[in-house]
């Protein structure tokens, strides 16, 4: 059997081809497949407007500009994500707070953020960035009500999760992205996600004011539009007016995007199918916790994470056996990097919890059934 890596792209002819075509066009750069990779994942997802950009970690870098963090605000998000996710608070100066997760679905859990936002002076946070883990969509309309009362901006990390829904009070489902509650929603084309660019993001939202920061963000903060400029002595003329970067995608790459996507829900359908065949051939496997989901949410499944006894020994046992298990993730808050701004073990116990027993299984749409039974099959040797 050949090595079952946790996750992996799938590039087919035709997404060869939509590249190959790109190449050949006259702009491999700020040219239309860009805007149509736009406009079709802003309808994939519901949102009025969609901006790509280079990587899904600028992506939360624009995002954290556009929410105006800066220098003396702090941000609050979760310390099971990647690091990327509280990093883009950093990058804009502002302080990162983590708050612990919610022991039944690892997310962001709201009521401890809740606390933090209640203890604080008002106006201290300007930012929540609750995050997608493993593909299971946040309460993003929970998380409103508390940003609407302590006046932040939601920047939701969806890296796991394009095409995910959850549904809301009024019972209706809302899809990831679609702006109905999140401000921005961040999205990464890093060939283990769902889409892949190679690398890639995107930034959905529907606010007219956030979609023109972003935009200017993205290109230096430099405008050649008539309306914002502040004077027009002739066509060449450009002005920067802000201190932007540049984070864009080249045209190859969302061709790329722009193929993936056609194949997007077919990917979802089939982590779904994976998921029910991991639940139904583990679920009485002795030292196990299976991940739970609500009945209303659907799940996008970047990942299958188990909960486990004896972690490690069954990580080199998979290893051993070709089968590249993967833990997501080392609690942000206790990388040397954040240690270093005071935080410490025992900060955040349920989290810390999580991370001791965690254990990504391989899910992606190209898994064999014959591979996939072979990993159920080492999980159960390792526990007999
Ligand atoms: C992958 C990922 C990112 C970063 O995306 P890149 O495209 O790799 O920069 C951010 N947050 C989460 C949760 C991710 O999984």
């Amino acid at each position: 059997m050949k090595p079952i890596p946790y996750g992996t792209q799938h590039i087919t002819d035709e997404d060869i081809a939509a590249v190959t075509e790109a190449l050949k066009s006259p702009l491999l750069t700020q040219g239309p497949k860009l805007a149509e990779f736009e406009r079709a994942f802003a309808d994939y997802v519901g949102a009025r407007y969609a901006v790509a950009v280079s990587n899904g970690t600028a992506a939360l870098h624009l995002s954290a500009l556009a929410a105006g963090l800066g220098p003396g605000d702090r941000a609050i998000t979760t310390p099971i994500t990647f690091a990327a996710s509280a990093n883009c608070i950093r990058y804009c100066g502002a302080e990162a707070v983590f708050a612990d997760i919610d022991p039944q679905t690892y997310l962001l859990d709201a009521n401890r953020v809740e606390t933090l936002l209640q203890q604080a002076e008002p106006g201290t946070y300007k930012a929540l960035i609750p995050v997608d883990l493993a593909g299971y969509p946040v309460d993003a309309e929970r998380f409103r009500r508390l940003a609407d009362r302590y006046g932040l901006r939601i920047i939701e990390d969806a890296c796991h999760a394009p095409g995910a829904w959850f549904t809301d009070s009024s019972g209706k489902r809302q899809r990831t992205g679609n702006g109905a509650y999140a401000d921005m929603t961040v999205f990464s084309f890093h060939p283990v996600k769902h889409i892949a660019c190679g690398e890639g993001g995107m930034v959905t939202t529907d606010s007219e004011e956030l979609y023109e920061k972003l935009l200017l963000y993205r290109t230096h903060g430099i405008t050649k539009n008539p309306e914002q400029l502040e004077r027009h002595p002739g066509g060449w003329y450009y002005e920067m007016q802000e201190l932007g970067y540049n984070y864009r995608l080249t045209e190859f790459q969302a061709a790329l995007g722009l193929s993936q996507l056609k194949r997007a829900d077919a990917g979802l359908a089939r982590r779904q199918e994976i998921a029910r065949v991991y639940d139904e051939g583990l679920k009485d496997c002795p030292g196990l916790t299976l991940p739970s989901r609500a009945k209303d949410i659907y799940h996008a499944f970047h990942l299958y994470v188990i909960q486990c006894d004896n972690r490690k020994g069954l990580y080199d046992h998979l290893h051993a056996s070709g089968i590249f298990a993967q833990v997501h993730y080392i609690p942000v808050h206790l990388q040397p990097y954040y240690r270093s701004f005071g935080w410490k073990p025992g900060d955040l116990p349920v989290a810390e919890g999580y991370y001791e027993r965690c254990l990504s299984l391989p899910m992606y749409p190209t898994l064999t059934d014959e591979e996939q039974r072979y990993v159920i099959d080492r999980v159960k040797a390792f526990y007999r």
